[in-house]
């Protein structure tokens, strides 16, 4: 299971290890067939490679195991995506601007690349196809974080839909989305349904 937070440092903090920069541990176990009401130890950190617009390069990301059914919290930083290199908060803005710009994807992706040279057309249009295989959860977990973001009137098309979705968290603020959703739902907005997170 994966939580985001809040934070105020920057992801060169989190390239050594500190646990000072993570919340605590968790007082009960946060799967809900335990929920012991026991607190959560620590279990090592693990090391990812993280891709910003100011940073690239390994952060270290703090894991907390429950002590009765083994299973492991990691924390991400609000800004950190499981199993994704690039920023969550960089793919939501790209994303936004490439909704709003009417700009071929090609001629998009030279401008991100001024920023993010190792990103590809592939990149974002994975990310896009992600988005859509996700629309039920996003869904979901958006109804949960504001309410008053439910979509009302006939079904939109996936991609009007992806733009509008985009123009919400927009609004919301990405990383006010991304704690959000991890609250709700325990995962991002990109994780694979057939991944167990
Ligand atoms: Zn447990």
């Amino acid at each position: 299971m994966q939580f985001s937070f809040y934070t105020d440092c920057t992801a060169q903090d989190f390239s050594v290890k500190n646990s000072k920069i993570f919340p605590t541990a968790p007082e009960r176990c946060p799967f809900k067939d335990c929920s012991m009401p026991v607190k959560l130890k620590k279990h090592g950190y693990y090391s990812k490679f993280y891709i910003s617009g100011t940073f690239s390069g390994v952060i270290y990301i703090r894991r907390y195991i429950c002590p009765i059914c083994g299973r492991t919290v990691s924390m991400l930083p609000m800004f950190c995506l499981q199993r994704f290199q690039y920023s969550g908060i960089d793919i939501i803005n790209i994303l936004h601007e490439f909704y709003q710009s009417q700009m071929s994807l090609r001629k998009f992706v030279e401008k991100v690349k001024l920023d993010l040279p190792t990103i590809e057309r592939r990149h974002i249009n994975y990310y896009r196809k992600r988005i859509v295989d996700n629309r039920k959860l996003i869904q979901y977990g958006l109804n949960l974080i504001s309410p008053e973001f439910i979509f009302a009137g006939t079904i939109p098309e996936n991609q009007i839909w992806v733009k509008t979705f985009l123009d919400k968290v927009q609004r919301l603020h990405p990383h006010v989305f991304l704690v959000g959703f991890s609250k709700t739902t325990g995962k991002s907005f990109l994780t694979s349904q057939n991944m167990i997170a």
